[in-house]
Formats: C-alpha cells, sequence, structure tokens
C-alpha cells in the first residue's frame, strides 16, 4: 500500500524553476572579477543557467558525468550550478586555496569533463592543465571583452556560449537520488576525499536550512553567503535563497572587510554568514575605522567555533545577533545551529552566552548522539563528552568511488571525528576534533576552549593551542599568540588574563608571541604544521 499523493521527484532544477516562477525579479547582485557589480534576477539565473544546461549537452556531457568549477562567489557561478546539475551533471566545485598538487588530483580523481572558472584563476588553470587528465573544455566564465587573446587551452566565452543556446531546453528528468554536486574535503592528511551531493539531500538540506530557527530567511531578506560556494556549497545558500525567495549579494573575488562592508551597507544586506577569521577582520576594521554594518541584524558564523568575545562584540558594539553553526563537508554542510530556545532567552545575558558559545541544536533532519570508545551512548549531561555521531538523509553514506571503505557503523552512524557534550537543551558542544585535544594525565583539554578564551585577552589577535610530549603528564598544551596590529603582549600578560577564567589545570605550560600561524584551505587553524614545527619543543 502507498499514500496517494504525487511522486514529484526533489530535483535542484525544481529550486530555480521555484525563484523564477514566484520571486522572479528579487535581485542577485554580484561583485565581478571584471569589476563592476552585476545586478541580475532569480527569472534571469533560470534563463541562463537552462542555457548553460544546453551548452553542456551541445560539448557532449552526459547525465552522472561531473563538470569542475574553480570559480569564486557570483552570479555566473549560480547560475552554472543550476545549469550543471539541471541537465544531469554533477557540479564539482575545486577550491583553488588547495595546494595544486591536490586540484590536479581531485580533477583527475573526479573525471572532470569540463571545468567553468573565473579570470582570476586563468594563471593557475594554465599552468595546471597538462596535468589535467580528461577536461576536454575550459569555459572562462566572463565576456568577449575579457577573453585573453591566446590560451594554449581549448578555451570557451562563457558569454559566447549562452548567446548561441536558447533557454526553452528543457531540464533532464532524474530520479531524486541521482547525484548533483561533488565537493572534496581538504584532507590535512592523505587525499582529500569527494562527498558526492544527490539532488534529494541538496533540496531537502535546503528546505530544513530556511526554516525560522535555521536561517529564517524569506521574501524580504538580503543574505550574502561570505561562505565560499567551494567550500560546503556556501553552506546552501544559493539553493536556501532561492527556495525563500530572498535577494542574493555575492561578494565576488573580495574577502577584505572594506570592501564587505560597503557591500553590506549598499545592498541592505540582513545576514551574512562567514567564518570566523572573516569576522574577526571585519570587527577589527569597525573598531579602525568606526564604521558600522548597515542594516545587518544576524551573522551565521561556522566552520570553527565561535570565541565569546566575537558573540559579545557583535552584540554590544553593532545589535547584530549571532548564529553559530556547526557542520562539515559531510553534512552538505548543516548539523546544528545555536539559535535560542525560550529556556535559553530568559536567561540574563551572561549565563545565555554559555549556551552561545555551543554550537547549538540539531536541524530536524539530523540524529546526534555522542559515545565513548566502545561505541556505548553517554549521557546528554552538557558534561561528558565523547566521539560525536550523526545520521540523516543529507550526511554522506560513502566517499565518493568508494575511498576510504565503509564509514558508517552497523546502524548507519557517520563518525564526525569531533568530539563533544550533548545537554539537557539540546546543545552539542564541540570540545575538538579527535586528533586535537590534548591528552593530559589522562584528563582531556580542549584546545578549542583554550583558545577562544585566549583570543579575549589584551593585544591578541589569533591564537593555537596544540599538545607538547610530556614526560609525566603524556601532553601538555603550547599557547601560540599572534598579536593584534601595534600591539605587544607577552607570555605573562596572556597567562594573567587566562588565570581565574579557565581549570587551573588546563594552563599552558608555554605561551609564545608567533609572526604567523598556518591555515588550512578553508582559513581553519593547521593544527598538523603546528605539531610538526613544535614537535622538539621543549616545555620549561
Ligand atoms: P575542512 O576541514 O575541509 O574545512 P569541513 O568544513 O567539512 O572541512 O570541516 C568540518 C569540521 O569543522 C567539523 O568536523 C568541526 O571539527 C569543525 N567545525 C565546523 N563548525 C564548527 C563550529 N561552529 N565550532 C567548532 N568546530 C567547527
Amino acid at each position: 500500500m502507498f499514500g496517494t499523493m504525487q511522486d514529484w521527484p526533489l530535483l535542484v532544477w525544481r529550486i530555480i524553476d521555484h525563484a523564477a516562477a514566484f520571486h522572479g525579479g528579487r535581485e542577485v547582485v554580484s561583485l565581478t572579477c571584471e569589476g563592476p557589480v552585476v545586478r541580475s534576477n532569480w527569472a534571469t539565473v533560470r534563463s541562463r543557467a537552462r542555457k548553460v544546461a544546453a551548452a553542456l549537452r551541445r560539448m557532449g556531457v552526459q547525465p552522472g558525468e561531473r563538470v569542475a568549477t574553480l570559480a569564486w562567489n557570483t552570479h555566473r557561478h549560480v547560475e552554472s550550478w543550476y545549469g550543471i546539475s539541471g541537465m544531469g551533471g554533477v557540479a564539482h566545485t575545486i577550491n583553488p586555496r588547495l595546494f595544486e598538487a591536490q586540484i590536479a588530483y581531485i580533477a583527475n580523481h573526479a573525471e572532470d569533463r569540463v571545468l567553468f572558472f573565473d579570470l582570476t584563476m586563468l594563471p593557475l588553470v594554465e599552468k595546471l592543465a597538462p596535468e589535467f587528465a580528461t577536461i576536454e573544455h575550459y569555459v572562462l566564465l566572463t565576456d568577449a571583452a575579457h577573453m585573453p587573446a591566446a590560451s594554449s587551452l581549448n578555451l570557451h566565452c562563457y558569454e559566447d556560449l549562452l548567446a548561441a543556446e536558447s533557454d526553452d531546453t528543457p531540464w533532464t528528468d532524474l530520479p531524486e537520488t541521482a547525484p548533483a554536486g561533488l565537493c572534496y574535503t581538504s584532507g590535512t592528511t592523505g587525499n582529500p576525499k569527494g562527498v558526492q551531493y544527490s539532488h534529494r539531500s541538496n533540496v531537502l538540506h535546503a528546505m530544513a536550512a530556511c526554516m525560522t530557527d535555521t536561517f529564517g530567511i524569506g521574501a524580504q531578506t538580503a543574505v550574502l553567503p561570505i561562505a565560499p560556494m567551494f567550500h560546503a556549497n556556501a553552506w546552501s545558500i544559493p539553493y536556501t535563497a532561492a527556495c525563500a525567495g530572498s535577494k542574493l549579494v555575492l561578494n565576488g573575488p573580495h574577502f577584505d572587510a572594506p570592501t564587505l562592508q560597503k557591500l553590506i551597507i549598499d545592498e541592505g544586506v540582513d545576514l551574512a554568514l562567514a567564518v570566523p577569521t572573516v569576522w574577526l577582520s571585519m570587527l577589527q576594521h569597525l573598531e579602525k575605522t568606526g564604521g558600522n554594518l548597515g542594516r545587518l541584524n544576524r551573522t551565521g558564523i561556522g566552520g570553527s567555533a565561535v570565541p565569546r568575545s566575537m558573540i559579545e562584540s557583535f552584540d554590544t558594539l553593532h545589535g547584530v545577533r549571532v548564529m553559530q553553526l556547526w557542520g562539515m563537508t559531510e553534512m552538505s554542510p548543516l548539523g546544528t545551529i545555536g539559535s535560542p530556545t525560550p529556556e535559553i532567552a530568559a536567561k540574563p545575558y551572561d549565563e545565555q552566552l554559555s549556551w552561545r558559545i555551543k554550537q547549538g541544536r540539531g536541524l530536524f533532519g539530523v540524529e546526534m548522539k555522542i559515545v565513548d570508545d566502545a561505541g556505548e551512548g553517554l549521557p546528554h549531561d552538557g558534561r561528558t563528552f565523547g566521539r560525536l555521531l550523526v545520521r540523516g538523509p543529507w550526511v554522506v553514506a560513502s566517499y565518493f568511488k568508494g575511498d576510504g571503505g565503509q564509514v558508517l557503523d552497523a546502524d548507519g552512524w557517520f563518525d564526525t571525528g569531533d568530539v563533544a557534550t550533548l545537554d539537557e537543551h539540546g546543545y552539542m558542544h564541540i570540545v575538538d576534533r579527535s586528533k586535537d585535544v590534548i591528552k593530559s594525565g589522562g584528563e582531556w583539554i580542549s584546545s578549542i576552549d583554550l583558545e577562544n578564551t585566549a583570543v579575549g585577552a589584551p593585544g591578541v589577535a589569533e591564537a593555537a593551542v596544540i599538545g607538547i610530549h610530556h614526560p609525566k603528564w603524556d601532553e601538555r598544551p603550547l599557547l601560540l599568540v599572534r598579536a593584534k596590529e601595534g600591539a605587544t603582549p607577552t607570555r605573562e600578560s596572556v597567562l594573567a588574563y587566562l588565570d581565574g577564567k579557565i581549570a587551573k589545570w588546563w594552563t599552558p605550560d608555554d605561551v609564545l608571541i608567533v609572526e604567523e600561524l598556518p591555515h588550512t584551505a578553508t582559513g581553519k587553524l593547521l593544527k598538523t604544521e603546528l605539531r610538526e614545527r613544535y614537535k622538539d619543543y621543549r616545555l620549561p
């Protein structure tokens, strides 16, 4: 027996059809590599995406094959996404910040047939092209006026390709389980692994992301995903904004605080989303210039833990509410969000912060549990921590081409590699990544908590904590600090600041002031490199 409702496969092109039909005039505004701001709208995005689909068919791309992009968040990248998956292709977003060898590896591993790329990527693409074994067509995301005079590539001009097609070409009918996108994890060790999203997982994830306590966006919202489309789908905003009929604002190749601030003000952005490092620069810029953020009233921050001082600065100085997000490439990426429950909202401000620094509650569609090393479930008391496992319709079931083998346990749970607590209000708190947690005398010290407390110290711009081998305790924490421009924090001043804010036995055995800290391609502290640099370091 079946229910008697319609079978309407959840396909990504239905999202853009919806946006064009009901919100066709709503703006999609983009900064560009060429310079001028481009003002488009959802109806135009759909029409041009149809032409992308037709052009790909003409190139001989078959449903299920990969079409790569090396591009910033622009209107053309969004059109390409919808066009690729709309003709049945798989939009493979490549992170240009990866090492060159990794870019070549993943393009070959994915067997990409076509590469769409931005003007700023031309030198990189020309350099790597001899190593790309499967790419037949290169599409430069620009107009005829910006095409290079000569190129060694089989190069097409995006605008010329579109001009040659009509938008009445149909979308491809597919089962909703067909692949729509592919994104590789940056992989701090070993080769990156691919996560292949389905139409169904993308659509369900986008619908959940629209909910009030998730992004809570609608036709009156203007949303700016600073999180790049090549990093975990720009947290699904190009899909979510189209579902909700929101205005979409895109920052192109620009990530500097003055340009982002101007864009937020000029376009009346209400919600902007980015990793903590982007907001750290923005807050410092605003502090220096005394500027404001226009209509911005909410930020979604994730990818790394959000320091308490960041939440407080946004609240008190700018009237902007921080919603912390946690997720991962393997989860499309959203897992939790920190919108307050009525119980938390009723608490005094200082107490609320104790929950707001947590990563938040699971979205509908995400199951979570914490387990010990034997796989036994642990209590949700906010204190006991264990390995965080997840399950749901937008969680990876296996990596692309089966890399890494079986990744789910017998009951279908995926191990996130994070260590976390869960509490009685349903909040999850990341203690650490399992490989970064510091094991001292049989107890665990959270490098994340230490870092987030240390960045509150006067003169500190950024902090990193790693475990250093210790003959008695196994490991002890070493704190590395990058100073704010013009400031001169010292070992003593930082330790004095930490005193009383952390458990005594968590106190770092040493503090070093360093010139720079290494980051991954997605802007996170690169702990593997730090551990390598300091592997022979002797604690005092
Ligand atoms: P990459 O390592 O390639 O950047 P992801 O973006 O998928 O890949 O990283 C996911 C990981 O980032 C999570 O497993 C978690 O460790 C960390 N993370 C994401 N959001 C948060 C957050 N709000 N707080 C702490 N850690 C986070």
